[in-house]
């Protein structure tokens, strides 16, 4: 879709740091993170809401994936997911939490400090490699 910002990601029009991707979906790292390693998983094809998403379980057993590759890179206390919608493309937020599960905040209200491009390379580079 026409100005979309995550068609234009998913089609290399603008750059992400890239986790994971397969021939249907793709995970980047947000560039607002609410914690380290905050990972945005997206269709390829546009849709606009995570349930409008063909083949909904599958999308959902890739973020799977790349929890799995948040998890063993590093090492959450426990993981979040959570769907929103306020880019108007379909994207599963994936959030490692760094605090007890009984005493977290039902979400990060806001995002930690930026990391370097650089630091964002290698965090993105560690994950797609776990
Ligand atoms: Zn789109």
């Amino acid at each position: 879709m026409e100005d979309c910002i995550f068609c234009k990601i998913v089609a290399g029009e603008i750059p992400c740091y890239k986790v994971a991707e397969n021939n249907n979906y793709l995970a980047f790292l947000d560039v607002n993170p609410l914690t380290k390693g905050h990972v945005l998983v997206v269709p390829k094809k546009h849709a606009r809401w995570v349930h409008d998403v063909e083949n909904f379980g599958e999308y959902w057993v890739f973020a799977k994936e790349v929890e799995k590759k948040l998890e063993a890179a590093l090492q959450p206390t426990w993981t979040q997911y959570f769907t929103q919608g306020v880019v108007p493309h379909a994207h599963i937020h994936i959030i490692p939490r760094y605090t007890p599960v009984e005493s977290s905040e039902a979400y990060p209200k806001k995002p930690i400090e930026k990391l370097s491009t650089e630091e964002m390379l290698r965090l993105a580079e560690r994950i797609a490699q776990s």
